[in-house]
């Protein structure tokens, strides 16, 4: 059974940092929960000049945010203000809604790379209160040369403590040189993998940045094998059954609770306030294009 390959689309984020997004992919939404993967840089920036996402708001979903290389300041409506480093995850749960900004140190020139990710929230989680979990250290296993940190879900026996609503998995491969292992994978999860830096061969097929390989449930094992240094990042989860619509940064079930969400957040205190973000707040892109696909899956 062959990985179905899925090239990563390019966008734009920020200050014009060049990003890989590898879902919503048009032949695959979601790979169980897991609704967006964005692998931004690795990128150089001058003092003052680094990431820069001000303040926006979510509903419906998680973000989950994985960072490679540097350091990003997250701060939200709830008043959290929380560095998150390599190693380290940070998930925020915007259930019926929250308002984030996402920042490098604007003190000095640097360098970052990180995976952002979006879970989908189940319908009966969907309209939950919005939380903030920063979680400063992840299981971590070593096999056949790789250095693999439980992200989320459980892997091998050894269980992330990342709150998730929906059985799912994360794992970050970390070869530092030749890697070989046969990953154990849930047979009732949907897979996808996504090299961030070096080469990876999955069956026999060869992946470099910029395509993610998609493997259906029913697998029970996958072989990985790198032949230098190569960071990986495998997600997978129990194929989400739900209808959703993803537009901006909302997940929901219908237009109409797209509509409110955005009245909202042009006006009104469901978003809460953000303070101290670099940023300016985030503009909204037309609805019209999501008026235009109703009944999208
Ligand atoms: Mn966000």
């Amino acid at each position: 059974m062959d990985g179905e390959r899925l090239e990563a689309r390019h966008a734009i984020v920020g200050d014009g940092f060049e990003i890989r997004r590898a879902l919503p992919n048009r032949h695959h939404r979601t790979i169980g929960a897991w609704c967006f993967l964005d692998h931004a840089g690795p990128a150089d920036y001058a003092a003052g000049r680094g990431l820069t996402i001000g303040p926006h708001p979510h509903i419906g979903l998680q973000t989950f945010t994985w960072v490679i290389e540097g350091r990003i300041l997250h701060t939200d409506s709830l008043g959290y203000r929380q560095w998150i480093e390599p190693g380290q995850v940070n998930l925020m749960t915007a259930g019926r809604g929250i308002s984030h900004a996402e920042e490098s140190p604007g003190d000095a020139a640097g360098r970052f790379q990180l995976a952002q990710l979006w879970i989908a929230l189940p319908r009966h989680e969907s309209s939950r209160e919005p939380s903030f979990h920063h979680y400063p250290e992840l299981p971590i296993l070593e096999q056949g040369g790789f250095r693999t940190t439980v992200l989320a879900g459980t892997f091998a026996g050894e269980r992330a403590p990342v709150e998730v609503f929906t059985p799912l998995v994360g794992l970050d491969l970390a070869a530092r040189g030749p890697a070989r292992a046969a990953l154990p994978l849930a047979p009732e999860f949907e897979h996808g993998v996504l090299v961030l830096e070096g080469t990876g061969r999955f069956d026999g097929q060869t992946l470099a940045p910029g395509a993610l390989f998609y493997f259906p449930a029913g697998r029970r094992e996958l072989a990985v094998e790198c032949p230098a240094p190569a960071r990986i990042l495998v997600i997978g989860g129990v194929p989400f059954g739900e209808e959703i619509l993803i537009w901006w940064n909302f997940v929901a079930r219908s237009v109409g609770e797209m509509e409110t969400a955005l009245a909202d957040w042009l006006e009104g205190d469901r978003f809460g306030r953000v303070e101290g973000a670099r940023g300016a707040p985030l503009v909204a892109p037309d609805l019209g294009e999501l008026r235009g696909r109703r009944g999208a899956a």
